[in-house]
């Protein structure tokens, strides 16, 4: 399993080099590994690699794991739709960075319950860029108004920038004009503080980084 891993993440990171350098040599891109189709000791292999971010899909899920792999020097990244009922167990788990922040309703509810424990969370907005109904997300034209939103009214949530996934269907324009449109909010967003663009799974990661993006989030092309 660990040679095949080590062959993996040399793939990922060679053509994660290869897209960034076509922005500039100073266009850096976070790899977060991906674990949800995969084990503990997957991640553990990994980590024996060299990675260091991880992200689940699954609340108890990412609970479970940050708890078994305490002793590793980690960061783990929440990035699934996280329902009411789970924002508790979200707040208990301190994840690096919760991705899939998807409504300005979430962000309050999360907001009231990480000010009783005087806590605070780094987050993303998640825009669903291609307008997708089977995705959660605030839409393109609002993403802007909403991000300003949760920072007036929102303080133990630190906005770091956006999150969107590539449109779900083969023709790559399509997905292009997708990541296009959330980096062109991520952009304006720069000056209200925004310094995070994840966009790009296992089948996009090197088009979403010709388009701007400076996070990858990939799971089935490293656990396979
Ligand atoms: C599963 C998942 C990924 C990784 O998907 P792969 O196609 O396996 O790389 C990335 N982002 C989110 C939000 C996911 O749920």
């Amino acid at each position: 399993m660990k040679e095949q891993f080590r062959k993996n993440l040399d793939e990922v990171i060679w053509n994660i080099e290869q897209a960034r350098i076509t922005i500039t040599e100073h266009h850096i891109v976070k790899l977060v590994a991906v674990g949800k189709y995969s084990d503990e000791q997957s991640i553990k292999t990994l980590y024996e690699l060299g990675q260091r971010a991880f992200g689940e899909n699954q609340v108890q899920q990412l609970q479970t794991r940050m708890q078994n792999l305490e002793e590793l020097p980690l960061e783990w990244h929440m990035m699934g739709h996280l329902q009411s009922n789970k924002i508790n167990k979200l707040i208990e788990a301190r994840p690096t960075l919760f991705q899939s922040l998807d409504s300005l309703k979430l962000a309050e509810a999360l907001n009231t319950k990480l000010l009783e424990k005087t806590q605070k969370m780094s987050c993303l907005l998640q825009i669903n860029a291609a307008n997708e109904s089977t995705k959660s997300g605030v839409s393109s034209e609002e993403a802007f108004d909403i991000y300003q939103r949760i920072q007036e009214s929102c303080p133990q949530l630190k906005l770091k920038g956006v999150m969107s996934i590539g449109a779900h269907v083969t023709d790559e324009k399509i997905i292009q004009k997708s990541f296009e449109a959330t980096h062109k909010i991520y952009d304006a967003l720069k000056k209200e503080g925004a310094s995070i663009c994840s966009m790009g799974m296992s089948s996009d990661y090197e088009l979403a980084i010709k388009c701007g993006s400076n996070l990858v989030r990939i799971g089935s092309k490293l656990f396979k």
